[in-house]
Parts: C-alpha cells; structure tokens; sequence
C-alpha cells in the first residue's frame, strides 16, 4: 500500500506542546511573524485577488527582513505556493495547532 508523505504542517494538530515547541524552534520564521504574514495577505486581499504568486508575501518578507529564501522554501514544502495557498493550506494547519481563530 502506497504511503502519502504527509505534509509536516499537516501533523502539526497532532503533536503535544513539547513537540510543538520543537516546531516551532526550528522554524525559519517566529510564530508572530508568520501570524503577521496571514494577516498582512488577508489584508490585502480585500482589495485583490491572489494573482497565484507569492509577490504579497515576498513583499512582507522583504519589508521586515527576513530570511526570504528559507521561508519560501518551507511555505512550498507546506503547500504554500502561492499567496492564496499560504492562507488556505498553511494558516489554517497554523490555527488548527494554535487555536488562533
Ligand atoms: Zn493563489
């Protein structure tokens, strides 16, 4: 039987606070800037529509000067293509964990 490589977002629900701290440790982004980052998309999407880039989020990134590559590297390999993707597959994993609304 095939096994489907879970995304690591995707298990984030399922890990206790230990394992979440760990997580989050090894994360290319603090927490509070990835929550700024949903925020900052959400925001502007008000006004547009994703355009299937990540210009929003390069765009924050650049702004706040963070490490840009390693986090776009680990939003692709969590389904964030783009800046749509990044709310839809990413923040709601996030939020899942976190118990954010
Ligand atoms: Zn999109």
């Amino acid at each position: 039987m095939p096994i489907l490589k879970k995304r690591q977002i995707e298990i984030l629900s399922q890990l206790n606070n230990q394992e979440l701290e760990k997580y989050v440790a090894a994360l290319p982004i603090k927490p509070d800037e990835l929550e700024e980052l949903f925020f900052y998309i959400r925001s502007r999407f008000k006004n547009q529509l994703c355009d299937h880039t990540s210009k929003l989020t390069m765009q924050y990134l650049i702004d706040n000067r963070l490490p840009f590559p390693k986090i776009i590297s680990w939003l692709n390999e969590n389904g964030g293509y783009c800046d749509c993707k990044i709310l839809e597959n990413i923040e709601t994993e996030w939020n899942k964990a976190f118990g954010n609304s």
